[in-house]
């Protein structure tokens, strides 16, 4: 090495250190014994591998990545079942795929290409027994990232002997986002992740002009957040309100119109339970390792506590249903219920909004109109300061 060029050299690597890796093809062959996935990236990607079981998955994370991938680059064959990829946050990206059994990845390497012009991430996966799945599983080492892997929500109760003073605070909870899209529509590319956080932040600028109101977004990029992230966010920041902003599909085309929902451990309907199984999914689908319920306490406290959140939670959802009668479409029964993970918080009261459905191209066409979520968002806003005055009044 020529000394001359080595600050050179580190200070390009520097430079490039803040851009992301590009990701711009790749392709995957195999059949249900062993399948070679390929990807090409701009520059060397650093890379780690790890498993996760129930369903059986193979983890690479990356840092910061761009996937200029075609839909069909990254097609689930072979091995496996499906194939996802996206952010996890700030700097980190990831892939995730699932496999239909046991599998191990027998050989990963990059190759460079052209002279540093391409950089090749080969990854060699075969069928493994559930021994040796387990054996790989035993074996990782996730240190390096300790924040996706393990997710816990400690329980405290409100302080009820003293009442919060300072605005009423709302968290704004756009569903989905980085790895994991969400729903999208029927014949288009509307993925619901986007859809939902462009609502989120229509919705918090109507909410933060009214009076005394702050609200903020549980994310405001294209980033993922899992679910019991999303409750602790909230709980941080001592929220009054949470409100998880969806736009799901359902198998039936001509059903649309807005659903808001309230957490039961009895779902009100089947439709209600489809959706919140699948909303539960998000974690899975971004390979989070150890969702850990929160801890069970049997505590007298925390039982009220609940109850007394859950009935400011199905106040709020009447608002909004009020609000939405006559000014935009409402689903029938629309205030529905179901076991959503999103909405557990024991001390906040929390709604989930369906919007719409992408499923349905007219619904779809509302949900990217920026004039109608404006009339929506002001809609929900005066929901809130309505139930805001009534759990004042009420002494809550
Ligand atoms: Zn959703």
């Amino acid at each position: 090495m020529d000394g001359k060029i080595q600050p050179a050299a580190s200070a390009t690597e520097a430079s490039q250190a803040e851009k992301p890796l590009l990701a711009y093809d790749a392709r995957i062959a195999g059949d249900d014994a062993r399948t070679r996935v390929v990807i090409d990236f701009d520059r060397r990607p650093e890379y780690t591998i790890h498993y996760i079981a129930n369903p059986f998955r193979v983890l690479i994370d990356l840092p910061a990545t761009n996937f200029g991938l075609e839909p069909d680059d990254l097609v689930a064959r072979g091995l496996f079942s499906d194939i996802r990829y996206g952010t996890m946050a700030a700097g980190r990206a990831r892939i995730v795929m699932t496999a239909k059994r046991p599998v191990s990845v027998v050989l990963s390497d990059v190759k460079e290409e052209g002279e540093g012009a391409s950089y090749r991430l080969i990854l060699d996966t075969a069928l493994a027994t559930e021994e040796q799945f387990s054996a790989l599983m035993a074996k990782q080492d996730w240190q390096s990232e300790p924040s996706t892997t393990q997710e816990s929500v400690a329980i405290m109760l409100p302080d009820a002997a003293s009442p919060k003073s300072g605005p009423f605070v709302v968290a704004v909870d756009a569903g989905h986002g980085g790895i994991d899209n969400g729903a999208h529509g029927v014949d288009t590319k509307t993925e619901e992740k986007h859809v939902t956080l462009d609502f989120a932040r229509e919705l918090a600028a109507a909410l933060n002009g009214l009076s005394d109101t702050e609200a903020f977004l549980t994310r405001d990029k294209d980033e993922f957040l899992s679910l019991p992230q999303r409750v602790q966010l909230a709980r941080n920041r001592k929220a009054n309100l949470f409100i998880s902003i969806h736009a799901d599909t359902l198998r039936q085309k001509n059903i649309r119109g807005a659903t808001v929902y309230t957490i039961s451990d009895k779902a009100s309907d089947s439709l209600a339970a489809n959706l919140a199984e699948r909303e539960n999914l998000s974690d899975e689908i971004a390979g989070i390792a150890f969702d850990r319920e929160p801890a069970e306490v049997a505590d007298i406290l925390i039982d009220l506590t609940r109850r007394e959140t859950q009935a400011f939670s199905i106040n709020l959802a009447k608002s909004v249903v009020d609000s939405f009668e006559g000014q935009v479409l409402l689903i029938n029964n629309p205030h529905r219920h179901a076991g959503f993970r999103v909405l557990q918080a024991p001390d906040v009261p929390s709604i989930l909004l369906e919007l719409g459905f992408l499923s349905n191209k007219d619904d779809e066409k509302l949900l990217l109109d920026p004039a109608w979520r404006k009339k929506v968002a002001a809609l929900i806003a005066q929901a809130v300061d309505r139930y805001r005055a009534t759990a004042t009044a009420n002494g809550g």
